[in-house]
Protein backbone atom coordinates (compact mmCIF):
# COMPACT_ATOMS: atom_id res chain seq x y z
CA UNK A 1 0.00 0.00 0.00
CA UNK A 2 2.40 2.35 1.01
CA UNK A 3 4.83 1.77 -1.83
CA UNK A 4 2.06 1.90 -4.01
CA UNK A 5 1.66 5.46 -2.75
CA UNK A 6 4.66 6.28 -3.40
CA UNK A 7 4.91 4.69 -7.07
CA UNK A 8 5.04 7.54 -9.26
CA UNK A 9 8.33 9.04 -7.07
CA UNK A 10 10.02 5.97 -7.52
CA UNK A 11 9.60 6.47 -10.82
CA UNK A 12 11.93 9.66 -10.97
CA UNK A 13 16.01 9.01 -10.71
CA UNK A 14 16.70 11.84 -8.21
CA UNK A 15 13.82 10.83 -6.19
CA UNK A 16 14.99 9.07 -3.19
CA UNK A 17 12.05 8.20 -1.64
CA UNK A 18 13.34 5.86 1.54
CA UNK A 19 15.58 9.07 1.93
CA UNK A 20 12.28 11.38 2.12
CA UNK A 21 10.50 8.71 4.44
CA UNK A 22 13.07 8.68 7.37
CA UNK A 23 13.85 12.54 6.93
CA UNK A 24 12.53 14.72 9.57
CA UNK A 25 12.18 18.62 9.21
CA UNK A 26 10.49 21.57 10.95
CA UNK A 27 8.55 24.16 9.72
CA UNK A 28 8.77 27.34 11.47
CA UNK A 29 5.50 29.44 11.30
CA UNK A 30 2.39 28.13 9.73
CA UNK A 31 1.04 30.98 8.08
CA UNK A 32 0.29 31.49 4.37
CA UNK A 33 4.40 29.82 2.92
CA UNK A 34 4.02 27.44 5.96
CA UNK A 35 0.55 25.65 4.75
CA UNK A 36 2.23 25.33 1.57
CA UNK A 37 5.17 23.94 2.65
CA UNK A 38 3.50 22.07 5.14
CA UNK A 39 1.17 20.48 2.12
CA UNK A 40 3.79 19.77 0.06
CA UNK A 41 6.35 17.95 2.44
CA UNK A 42 3.61 15.73 3.35
CA UNK A 43 2.54 15.01 0.02
CA UNK A 44 5.87 14.49 -0.74
CA UNK A 45 5.98 11.30 2.41
CA UNK A 46 7.93 13.43 4.34
CA UNK A 47 8.62 11.10 7.33
CA UNK A 48 8.50 13.30 10.34
CA UNK A 49 7.15 16.77 10.44
CA UNK A 50 7.15 19.02 13.01
CA UNK A 51 5.23 21.89 12.71
CA UNK A 52 5.63 25.29 15.18
CA UNK A 53 3.74 28.65 15.74
CA UNK A 54 2.14 30.76 18.53
CA UNK A 55 -0.57 32.23 16.79
CA UNK A 56 -4.20 31.69 16.00
CA UNK A 57 -6.03 31.47 12.81
CA UNK A 58 -7.89 34.97 11.71
CA UNK A 59 -10.55 35.32 9.24
CA UNK A 60 -8.17 36.89 6.65
CA UNK A 61 -5.60 33.94 6.55
CA UNK A 62 -8.10 32.38 4.77
CA UNK A 63 -7.50 33.27 1.12
CA UNK A 64 -3.99 32.31 1.34
CA UNK A 65 -4.02 29.13 3.34
CA UNK A 66 -5.04 25.55 1.98
CA UNK A 67 -4.75 24.13 5.07
CA UNK A 68 -7.60 25.93 7.33
CA UNK A 69 -10.89 26.34 6.82
CA UNK A 70 -13.66 28.99 7.98
CA UNK A 71 -14.36 27.07 11.43
CA UNK A 72 -11.10 27.00 12.37
CA UNK A 73 -10.99 30.40 13.11
CA UNK A 74 -9.76 31.08 16.58
CA UNK A 75 -7.69 28.41 16.64
CA UNK A 76 -3.80 27.70 16.58
CA UNK A 77 -2.64 27.43 13.24
CA UNK A 78 0.04 24.80 13.91
CA UNK A 79 -2.68 22.65 15.33
CA UNK A 80 -5.05 22.83 12.30
CA UNK A 81 -2.09 22.67 9.97
CA UNK A 82 -0.93 19.77 11.73
CA UNK A 83 -4.05 17.69 11.77
CA UNK A 84 -5.12 18.55 7.96
CA UNK A 85 -1.27 17.33 6.56
CA UNK A 86 -1.86 13.77 8.87
CA UNK A 87 -5.31 13.57 6.52
CA UNK A 88 -3.42 14.02 3.61
CA UNK A 89 -1.12 11.27 4.30
CA UNK A 90 -1.28 8.79 7.32
CA UNK A 91 1.88 7.30 7.04
CA UNK A 92 3.94 10.19 8.00
CA UNK A 93 4.31 11.25 11.92
CA UNK A 94 3.59 14.84 12.56
CA UNK A 95 3.40 17.06 15.86
CA UNK A 96 2.78 20.45 16.22
CA UNK A 97 3.92 22.67 18.84
CA UNK A 98 1.71 25.63 19.56
CA UNK A 99 3.71 28.49 21.12
CA UNK A 100 6.92 30.56 20.54
CA UNK A 101 9.92 28.31 18.69
CA UNK A 102 12.35 29.80 20.86
CA UNK A 103 10.74 28.29 24.03
CA UNK A 104 9.74 25.30 22.87
CA UNK A 105 12.40 24.37 20.50
CA UNK A 106 15.66 23.02 22.28
CA UNK A 107 18.84 23.03 20.21
CA UNK A 108 19.48 19.53 21.12
CA UNK A 109 16.11 18.65 19.45
CA UNK A 110 17.00 21.29 16.24
CA UNK A 111 20.55 19.32 15.54
CA UNK A 112 18.09 16.22 14.50
CA UNK A 113 16.37 17.91 11.74
CA UNK A 114 17.21 17.44 8.18
CA UNK A 115 16.28 21.09 7.41
CA UNK A 116 14.03 24.16 9.68
CA UNK A 117 12.15 26.01 6.99
CA UNK A 118 11.76 29.17 7.89
CA UNK A 119 8.60 30.88 7.48
CA UNK A 120 7.78 32.92 9.57
CA UNK A 121 6.97 36.91 8.25
CA UNK A 122 9.49 38.93 10.71
CA UNK A 123 13.41 39.71 10.61
CA UNK A 124 13.42 39.03 14.70
CA UNK A 125 12.49 35.32 14.79
CA UNK A 126 14.56 34.78 11.35
CA UNK A 127 17.22 35.89 13.12
CA UNK A 128 16.05 33.96 16.63
CA UNK A 129 16.30 30.54 14.01
CA UNK A 130 19.58 31.54 12.67
CA UNK A 131 21.17 31.61 15.80
CA UNK A 132 19.70 28.23 16.81
CA UNK A 133 20.43 26.73 12.91
CA UNK A 134 24.45 28.21 13.00
CA UNK A 135 25.14 26.76 16.69
CA UNK A 136 23.73 23.55 15.86
CA UNK A 137 24.98 23.36 12.87
CA UNK A 138 21.53 22.64 11.30
CA UNK A 139 20.46 22.98 7.91
CA UNK A 140 18.48 26.54 7.26
CA UNK A 141 16.09 27.36 4.37
CA UNK A 142 14.57 30.87 5.36
CA UNK A 143 11.34 32.35 2.92
CA UNK A 144 10.42 35.83 2.14
CA UNK A 145 7.48 37.11 0.18
CA UNK A 146 5.70 39.99 -0.93
CA UNK A 147 2.92 40.77 -3.32
CA UNK A 148 5.25 40.00 -6.24
CA UNK A 149 8.63 38.89 -5.37
CA UNK A 150 9.32 35.58 -3.62
CA UNK A 151 12.71 34.94 -2.38
CA UNK A 152 14.68 31.40 -0.80
CA UNK A 153 17.82 31.25 1.05
CA UNK A 154 19.85 27.85 1.30
CA UNK A 155 21.94 27.90 4.29
CA UNK A 156 23.74 24.25 4.53
CA UNK A 157 25.34 24.51 7.61
CA UNK A 158 25.08 20.53 8.51
CA UNK A 159 28.20 20.40 6.16
CA UNK A 160 29.83 23.58 5.88
CA UNK A 161 31.61 25.23 8.86
CA UNK A 162 32.71 28.23 6.61
CA UNK A 163 29.21 28.89 5.06
CA UNK A 164 27.99 32.50 5.20
CA UNK A 165 24.90 32.84 8.09
CA UNK A 166 21.76 34.46 6.96
CA UNK A 167 22.36 37.71 9.26
CA UNK A 168 26.18 37.77 6.95
CA UNK A 169 24.85 40.19 4.62
CA UNK A 170 21.76 41.24 6.41
CA UNK A 171 21.83 45.13 6.19
CA UNK A 172 21.99 47.59 8.66
CA UNK A 173 18.79 49.42 8.10
CA UNK A 174 17.01 45.80 9.14
CA UNK A 175 18.77 46.20 12.42
CA UNK A 176 18.02 49.91 12.39
CA UNK A 177 13.74 48.56 11.70
CA UNK A 178 14.01 46.37 14.42
CA UNK A 179 15.54 48.76 16.74
CA UNK A 180 12.99 51.25 16.07
CA UNK A 181 10.08 48.82 17.58
CA UNK A 182 11.96 49.49 20.81
CA UNK A 183 12.87 52.19 23.22
CA UNK A 184 15.84 52.22 26.51
CA UNK A 185 17.21 49.11 24.62
CA UNK A 186 14.56 46.18 24.42
CA UNK A 187 11.30 47.60 26.36
CA UNK A 188 8.78 47.23 23.90
CA UNK A 189 7.09 50.91 22.53
CA UNK A 190 3.43 51.03 23.66
CA UNK A 191 1.29 50.99 20.89
CA UNK A 192 3.58 50.24 17.91
CA UNK A 193 1.60 48.44 14.97
CA UNK A 194 3.64 46.62 12.42
CA UNK A 195 3.35 47.24 9.14
CA UNK A 196 2.10 44.41 7.38
CA UNK A 197 3.37 43.42 4.04
CA UNK A 198 0.57 41.83 1.59
CA UNK A 199 0.85 38.93 -0.18
CA UNK A 200 -1.30 36.14 -2.34
CA UNK A 201 -1.49 32.47 -2.71
CA UNK A 202 1.01 32.99 -5.79
CA UNK A 203 3.90 34.33 -4.25
CA UNK A 204 3.51 31.96 -1.02
CA UNK A 205 3.10 29.07 -2.91
CA UNK A 206 5.69 29.89 -5.15
CA UNK A 207 8.35 30.35 -2.26
CA UNK A 208 7.13 26.93 -1.18
CA UNK A 209 7.53 25.17 -4.29
CA UNK A 210 11.01 26.27 -4.24
CA UNK A 211 12.01 26.12 -0.23
CA UNK A 212 10.40 22.51 -0.53
CA UNK A 213 12.39 21.22 -3.91
CA UNK A 214 15.76 22.85 -1.92
CA UNK A 215 14.62 20.23 1.50
CA UNK A 216 14.44 17.80 -0.77
CA UNK A 217 17.96 18.27 -2.16
CA UNK A 218 19.03 18.42 1.37
CA UNK A 219 17.38 15.40 2.14
CA UNK A 220 18.81 13.47 -0.87
CA UNK A 221 22.37 14.70 0.46
CA UNK A 222 23.25 16.97 -1.99
CA UNK A 223 25.91 19.31 -1.45
CA UNK A 224 25.65 22.69 -1.12
CA UNK A 225 28.88 24.32 -0.65
CA UNK A 226 27.83 28.04 -0.27
CA UNK A 227 24.71 29.58 0.75
CA UNK A 228 22.22 30.46 -1.97
CA UNK A 229 19.69 32.81 -2.64
CA UNK A 230 16.69 32.68 -5.07
CA UNK A 231 14.85 35.49 -6.02
CA UNK A 232 11.87 35.53 -8.39
CA UNK A 233 9.14 37.62 -10.27
CA UNK A 234 6.12 36.09 -10.01
CA UNK A 235 4.85 38.36 -12.57
CA UNK A 236 7.47 37.87 -15.36
CA UNK A 237 8.96 34.64 -14.38
CA UNK A 238 12.46 36.36 -13.98
CA UNK A 239 14.52 34.68 -11.51
CA UNK A 240 18.42 35.33 -10.27
CA UNK A 241 20.13 33.12 -8.35
CA UNK A 242 23.44 34.80 -6.12
CA UNK A 243 25.91 33.25 -3.39
CA UNK A 244 26.47 34.89 -0.26
CA UNK A 245 29.81 35.06 0.91
CA UNK A 246 30.47 34.68 4.66
CA UNK A 247 31.57 38.00 6.99
CA UNK A 248 34.05 37.63 9.06
CA UNK A 249 32.81 40.54 11.20
CA UNK A 250 29.28 39.13 11.13
CA UNK A 251 27.52 39.19 14.52
CA UNK A 252 25.40 36.33 13.69
CA UNK A 253 28.08 33.67 13.34
CA UNK A 254 31.66 35.06 14.08
CA UNK A 255 32.39 32.95 16.98
CA UNK A 256 30.31 29.89 15.59
CA UNK A 257 33.74 29.41 13.64
CA UNK A 258 35.51 28.14 16.82
CA UNK A 259 34.55 25.07 18.12
CA UNK A 260 31.05 24.85 19.52
CA UNK A 261 30.43 23.06 22.61
CA UNK A 262 26.36 23.07 23.95
CA UNK A 263 25.05 21.73 26.80
CA UNK A 264 22.38 21.81 29.50
CA UNK A 265 22.32 23.34 33.26
CA UNK A 266 19.05 24.55 35.53
CA UNK A 267 18.20 28.40 35.09
CA UNK A 268 18.19 28.55 38.95
CA UNK A 269 20.96 30.41 40.22
CA UNK A 270 22.69 28.84 43.53
CA UNK A 271 25.80 29.45 45.26
CA UNK A 272 26.85 26.68 43.38
CA UNK A 273 25.73 27.73 39.99
CA UNK A 274 28.91 27.07 38.17
CA UNK A 275 29.46 27.77 34.35
CA UNK A 276 33.40 28.84 34.57
CA UNK A 277 35.95 28.49 37.49
CA UNK A 278 36.97 32.05 36.60
CA UNK A 279 34.73 34.52 38.51
CA UNK A 280 35.25 36.97 36.32
CA UNK A 281 34.65 35.37 33.40
CA UNK A 282 31.90 37.39 31.01
CA UNK A 283 28.32 35.13 30.19
CA UNK A 284 26.65 36.48 27.50
CA UNK A 285 22.80 35.66 27.84
CA UNK A 286 20.87 34.86 24.38
CA UNK A 287 17.87 37.39 25.56
CA UNK A 288 18.40 40.55 27.22
CA UNK A 289 17.66 40.73 30.68
CA UNK A 290 15.85 43.78 32.63
CA UNK A 291 17.74 43.60 36.00
CA UNK A 292 16.35 46.64 37.81
CA UNK A 293 14.90 50.10 37.68
CA UNK A 294 14.38 53.07 39.82
CA UNK A 295 12.68 55.94 39.32
CA UNK A 296 15.32 59.52 39.52
CA UNK A 297 12.65 61.49 41.46
CA UNK A 298 10.88 59.26 44.19
CA UNK A 299 14.23 57.23 44.75
CA UNK A 300 17.51 59.20 44.71
CA UNK A 301 19.10 56.77 46.50
CA UNK A 302 21.04 54.29 43.49
CA UNK A 303 20.65 51.44 45.84
CA UNK A 304 16.43 51.84 46.42
CA UNK A 305 15.93 50.26 43.09
CA UNK A 306 13.45 47.35 41.97
CA UNK A 307 15.36 43.99 41.29
CA UNK A 308 13.18 42.63 38.31
CA UNK A 309 15.58 40.12 36.34
CA UNK A 310 13.05 39.13 34.42
CA UNK A 311 12.87 38.66 29.94
CA UNK A 312 13.29 42.49 28.86
CA UNK A 313 11.25 41.97 25.75
CA UNK A 314 8.52 41.11 28.31
CA UNK A 315 7.80 44.90 29.46
CA UNK A 316 6.74 47.78 27.30
CA UNK A 317 8.22 51.40 27.57
CA UNK A 318 5.18 52.14 30.24
CA UNK A 319 8.15 51.02 32.64
CA UNK A 320 9.72 54.26 32.24
CA UNK A 321 6.74 56.26 33.77
CA UNK A 322 6.99 56.05 37.53
CA UNK A 323 3.32 55.12 39.14
CA UNK A 324 3.91 57.41 42.09
CA UNK A 325 5.23 61.11 40.77
CA UNK A 326 3.87 60.23 37.32
CA UNK A 327 7.41 61.26 35.72
CA UNK A 328 9.03 59.98 32.60
CA UNK A 329 11.52 59.59 35.72
CA UNK A 330 12.17 56.00 35.87
CA UNK A 331 15.62 54.77 35.06
CA UNK A 332 16.14 50.89 33.65
CA UNK A 333 18.85 48.44 33.67
CA UNK A 334 19.51 46.19 30.71
CA UNK A 335 22.27 44.00 30.32
CA UNK A 336 22.90 41.09 28.42
CA UNK A 337 26.34 40.33 30.06
CA UNK A 338 27.34 39.64 33.27
CA UNK A 339 29.59 37.88 34.71
CA UNK A 340 29.67 34.49 36.75
CA UNK A 341 30.41 36.38 40.37
CA UNK A 342 27.58 38.97 39.90
CA UNK A 343 25.14 36.32 38.90
CA UNK A 344 25.73 34.30 42.18
CA UNK A 345 25.97 37.05 44.28
CA UNK A 346 23.60 39.11 43.18
CA UNK A 347 21.17 36.93 41.54
CA UNK A 348 21.08 33.63 44.03
CA UNK A 349 17.53 32.15 43.88
CA UNK A 350 16.56 33.60 41.25
CA UNK A 351 15.75 32.18 37.88
CA UNK A 352 17.75 33.12 34.40
CA UNK A 353 15.05 34.24 32.22
CA UNK A 354 16.45 33.31 29.08
CA UNK A 355 17.10 30.38 26.51
CA UNK A 356 20.90 29.95 26.98
CA UNK A 357 24.37 31.19 27.76
CA UNK A 358 27.28 32.03 25.68
CA UNK A 359 30.68 31.85 27.18
CA UNK A 360 33.55 32.53 24.61
CA UNK A 361 37.05 31.75 24.99
CA UNK A 362 39.65 31.70 22.44
CA UNK A 363 39.68 28.23 21.45
CA UNK A 364 35.78 27.41 22.54
CA UNK A 365 32.03 28.66 22.43
CA UNK A 366 30.56 27.30 25.32
CA UNK A 367 26.39 27.18 24.98
CA UNK A 368 24.57 26.38 28.29
CA UNK A 369 20.79 26.11 27.61
CA UNK A 370 18.92 26.89 30.09
CA UNK A 371 15.97 24.49 31.38
ZN1 LIG B 1 26.95 35.26 9.66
Amino acid sequence: MTFERYQRHSLIDWFAQDLVQTAKVAIIGCGAVGNEVAKNLALLGVGSIDLYDFDTIEIHNLTRSVLFREHDVGKNKAEVAAMRIQKLDPNIKVNYFAGDFWDLLPLDKAQNYNCILCCVDNFEARIKLNQICTLTRTNLINTGIDSKFTQVEVFPFANNKQVACYQCNLPNTVYERMQARYSCGWLKKIAVTEKKIPTTIITSSLAAAMATSKALALINGNEFTKAESILINSATGVSSISNFEQNNCCIGCHTTKKHIFITKSSANITSKFNFSDNAKAEVNTSDPILVSYRCVKCNPNTNDCTVVFKKADDFDASLTTCKQCNHDSVDVVIQDSFTTHELINNYAGKKIPVKFLRLENKQQTTIIELE
